[in-house]
């Protein structure tokens, strides 16, 4: 609580100046994120306008702790900082052509939401990132990406709020510098700006649908689909989806836990020479990804149970929470994970899920 006390002089002027923004005091984060780890924060706001997070930014300094959907966090310590729960709503058209639509989405409009909007009006370029959970804010901090389709193909401009200043400021797809599940936001960016407005180029029909996966092109087979449209695209990636990957709702995770490492071309023969059977996808650059869910597997970890903190029994890359693990205990797992899989094949599994 000593934290607590001291932010209170700031806090006077602060809650007087936000008294219409809902106030969250000393609660638990379980509901907050879907891992289902059960640690306290003391105050939180709920930020539904730029300008109340421009507000907010000027009134006092960092840090802060932005929560989207918590769908990306694992959290391992109680939170002092003062949460900020993203809750910027509103889709709108914001110029038009025959071929495309600019739509700006807030980063509060939970991201499959924007894609049930997006299938509804029959715009594309989307469907094959159904069912991610999380929010559209949150969703440039990784480059969200499922099914050989992502964000960084499809988005504009991200306009995001300077922690330090409240300036509102404008960042170009190139800007983004995204990557595999990177952007600058994760890294020269990280914890100096929160982003406030998505901009997406979404198409309009005729679509063409990208279809490079295996399980979606044996779903449309499966199903008599030979010219699949961009709503039958969202069904098969939904199925799929609802078939192997654990519901945080009924079991607490985070999606996939480690990125799929990368390698280059001499490390990968030696890890084929030693290990035939590894899948493997070329990517444009030389280098070669392999799934870590396969290595993960592979080195016996899938269904592993201890306590609380497991890896699941469909998806070797997902680390669950089976109702009473601390943040720490699924860290501990992760760290076991990374160390035998870098004994039994020389390659280091980086994280995808932020550990706080
Ligand atoms: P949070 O978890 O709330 O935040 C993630 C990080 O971004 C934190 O560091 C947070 O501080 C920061 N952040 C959040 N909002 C903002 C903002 N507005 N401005 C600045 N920083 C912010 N990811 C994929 O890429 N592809 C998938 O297919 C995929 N499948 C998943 C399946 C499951 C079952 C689960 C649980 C997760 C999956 N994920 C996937 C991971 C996750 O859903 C995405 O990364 C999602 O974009 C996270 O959104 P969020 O709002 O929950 O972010
Ligand atoms: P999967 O189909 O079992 O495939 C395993 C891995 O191989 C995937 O991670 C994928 O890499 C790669 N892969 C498969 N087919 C490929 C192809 N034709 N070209 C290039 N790479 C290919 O994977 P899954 O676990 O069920 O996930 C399916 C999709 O949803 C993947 O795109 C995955 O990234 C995404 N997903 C992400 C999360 C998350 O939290 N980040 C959680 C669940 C699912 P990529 O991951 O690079 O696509």
């Amino acid at each position: 609580m000593t934290g607590f006390k001291l932010l209170i002089p700031n806090l006077a002027v602060f809650f007087n100046y936000f008294r219409l923004m809902e106030l969250i005091r000393d609660f638990s984060l379980k509901p907050y994120n879907t891992f289902g780890i059960d640690v306290s924060a003391e105050l939180a706001f709920k930020i539904e306008t730029i300008e109340e997070l421009q507000g907010v930014f000027r009134q006092r300094q960092p840090p802060y702790f932005i929560l989207g959907g918590g769908s990306n966090v694992l959290l391992t310590r109680s939170v002092k900082e003062l949460v900020l729960l993203i809750d910027i709503q509103g889709v709108e058209v914001v110029s038009e052509t025959a071929e495309s639509v600019e739509v700006a989405v807030g980063a509060g409009v939970g991201w499959h939401d924007f894609v049930l909007w997006a299938l509804a009006q029959n715009y594309g370029g989307i469907e094959n990132l159904s069912l991610i959970p999380g929010k559209t804010g949150a969703a440039p901090m990784q480059n969200i990406g499922a099914y050989g389709v992502e964000i960084r193909s499809i988005l504009t401009k991200v306009e995001a709020v300077k922690i330090t200043t409240g300036e509102l400021r404008t960042f170009s797809n190139a800007e983004c510098q995204f990557g595999y599940r990177e952007s600058i936001f994760k890294h020269q960016l990280k914890d100096q700006f929160c982003i406030a407005k998505v901009y997406f180029q979404l198409t309009k029909p005729p679509h063409q649908v990208s279809l490079n996966y295996q399980p979606v092109i044996d779903w449309m087979s499966e199903n008599g689909v030979t010219d699949p449209t961009i709503q039958q695209v969202s069904a098969a990636v939904i199925a799929i989806r609802q078939s192997k990957l654990p519901d945080p709702k009924l079991i607490g995770n985070s999606g996939s836990f480690f990125k799929n490492p990368e390698l280059s071309a001499a490390d990968f023969a030696v890890l084929k020479k030693k290990f035939p059977q590894v899948p493997s996808y070329p990517l444009d650059d030389g280098r070669v990804k392999v799934p870590a869910g396969w290595l993960i597997d592979q080195a016996g970890w899938k269904g592993y149970r201890k306590d609380d903190a497991g890896v699941h029994a469909k998806q070797a890359l997902v680390l669950v929470n089976y109702g009473e693990a601390t943040g720490s205990e699924i860290l501990a797992l992760a760290q076991e994970i990374q160390a035998s899989v870098a004994a039994r094949y020389g390659v280091l599994l980086q994280r995808e899920v932020n550990v706080y």
